[in-house]
């Protein structure tokens, strides 16, 4: 079942220098997540055209470095202005990418257009260098530059393009790089429609190169001499295998991976609210494919049965389905490999002594032939367990009690991950000690909303290295020199 968008999609194309070439070494078949069928033909980059991509970024960096920084701005302006311009374009490109729903297609344009246009605002307000010593006893005047790095090499996974384009492109051409980008073959559209926009905006050809495919793309442009850092959202497993990469010529690299964050729900928490914020980010908005999400849930027993009916019950509210429908707060996951892998995860966990309170099938009926999975609840995991030590990346939640304070940071601190951690608790000075504690690159506490574009957000241990947003984000793009002048 699909109900149509009635926009008109541009056909997913390669984007190298001023070319826009609809052939690639081959064709990938679009899969729409609603339907099971095919809704789009993807070209996939050939090595050849990874290489010449780069070539191109290289020729346009010394001029896109050397224009005015205003002017600099004023295109990243424009092109945040066209995003938001283009809501509805580039949520129906969502929506047909991923099968996200229409209201979280929606709210991601929003977001995108902040990031976008906070880089924009940086660009001519770099801070590009300090003076470290002005002559005097040690006779040298020393100042350091900060400069950028020239071609970046970007690898963006498949459950928000969007969010990670306005996540990496303003940054790194705020400070003055180019990029190539190689998106995910399981959504083209929403790359295509953003390479057309950012044209429109005046930025340059070779500036924004566009180059889909699969691993072998990604990592020819790892690779590639001329690309001089890797920023690089997925999996740990990948990341793996481009860390080794870079490791040769020891390029610098920015990892945004996976996680599977701790939530923190104490007896003295406003339990209503926090069960709500639970179902919607675990279940809702993108069907538990996200990186950040609350994924493991842990409750301190006084409240523990209490509060999984609240979740479970919350849950039950949202509609799921067609992701074009204008109330759907569930849509798919994005294909059949990921049914596969709830299923396999689901039933080890449950093998482990898990509890399964409510979903645990994929969903039939009228939404046999799309990739559709219930709200899946495990309650009593074990804290070593595979669910709890393993990202699912589809709506499963893995529930857990503890004792109090100690007990709950043991378990929460318990995996190889650190990406977030949420806190729900009436006690601000626990919300501080546990904020200080916890081992991850960020904090919520009682449903606060960190990812916003003026604040850094990145994890540490398997959730990857670096930062994407605010002032650190920016610094991600530039290397820095010392220059030291005699003065005598
Ligand atoms: P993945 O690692 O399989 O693929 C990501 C990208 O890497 C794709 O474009 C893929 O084609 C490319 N790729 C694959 N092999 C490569 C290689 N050898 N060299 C270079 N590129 C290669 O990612 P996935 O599993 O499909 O994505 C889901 C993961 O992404 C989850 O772990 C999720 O948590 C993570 N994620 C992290 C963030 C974040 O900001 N921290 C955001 C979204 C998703």
């Amino acid at each position: 079942m699909s109900i149509e968008t009635g926009i008109q999609l541009p056909a997913p194309s390669l984007r190298i220098g001023a070319q826009e070439l609809l052939d690639g070494e081959s064709t990938h078949e679009h899969i729409d997540p609603a339907t099971g069928k095919v809704n789009g033909l993807v070209p996939m980059a050939s090595t050849a055209q990874v290489d010449q991509a780069v070539q191109a970024a290289h020729e346009a960096f010394l001029a896109w470095r050397a224009l005015p920084a205003g002017q600099r701005a004023r295109k990243l302006m424009k092109l945040a202005e066209l995003m938001e311009e283009n809501t509805e374009l580039l949520a129906a490109a969502g929506m047909a990418d991923n099968g996200a729903p229409r209201i979280t297609a929606g709210n991601m344009v929003g977001a995108a257009v902040e990031w976008t246009r906070y880089y924009a605002g940086w660009a001519d307000k770099l801070p590009l260098g300090r003076i470290t010593s002005n002559g005097g006893a040690g006779g040298s005047f020393g100042h350091t530059l900060r400069q950028p790095y020239g071609v970046i090499g970007a690898i963006i996974t498949w459950n928000a393009p969007l969010m990670s384009l306005a996540m990496k492109v303003p940054a790194a051409l705020a400070a003055g790089n180019t990029v190539v980008i190689k998106p995910s073959e399981l959504t083209p559209f929403t790359p295509t429609v953003f390479a057309d926009l950012a044209r429109e905006a005046g930025i340059p050809d070779g500036v924004i190169n566009i180059v889909p495919g699969g691993p072998a793309a990604g990592a020819a442009l790892v690779e590639h001499r001329l690309v001089k850092k890797v920023t690089f959202t997925g999996g740990p497993a990948t990341a793996q295998a481009i860390a080794a990469s870079c490791a040769k010529t020891f390029k610098p690299m920015i990892l945004e991976l996976g996680g599977k964050s701790a939530n923190l729900v104490f007896e003295d928490a406003d339990l209503d609210k926090a069960a709500g914020h639970a179902a919607f980010f675990s279940f809702g908005m993108m069907s538990g494919q996200a990186c950040a999400l609350p994924t493991r849930l842990l409750v301190q027993e006084s409240v523990y049965e209490q509060f999984i009916e609240k979740v479970a019950a919350a849950a039950a509210q949202f509609p799921i389905g067609d992701p074009a429908g204008e109330y759907t707060m569930c849509g798919p996951v994005i294909n059949q490999a990921a049914i596969d892998r709830i299923d396999s995860m689901l039933g080890a966990a449950l093998e482990e002594g898990g509890r399964l309170v409510t979903g645990g099938q994929r969903l039939g009926g009228e939404l046999a032939e799309g990739f559709y999975y219930p709200p899946t609840i495990v309650a009593d995991v074990d804290p070593n367990g595979s669910l709890a030590q393993n990202e699912v990346f589809g709506p499963v939640l893995a529930v857990i009690p503890f004792r109090d304070e100690a007990h709950a940071l043991q378990i929460a601190n318990g995996t190889d991950y650190g990406l977030s951690g949420y806190i729900w608790t009436s006690d601000l000075g626990r919300g501080l000690r546990l904020a200080e504690s916890m081992e991850t690159g960020e904090i919520a506490v009682n449903g606060a909303f960190n990812a916003t574009a003026e604040r850094p957000f990145g994890g540490i241990g398997h959730s990857g290295i670096g930062n994407e947003g605010g002032l650190e984000g920016l610094e991600e793009f530039f290397w820095t020199k010392s220059v030291g002048i005699a003065t005598r």
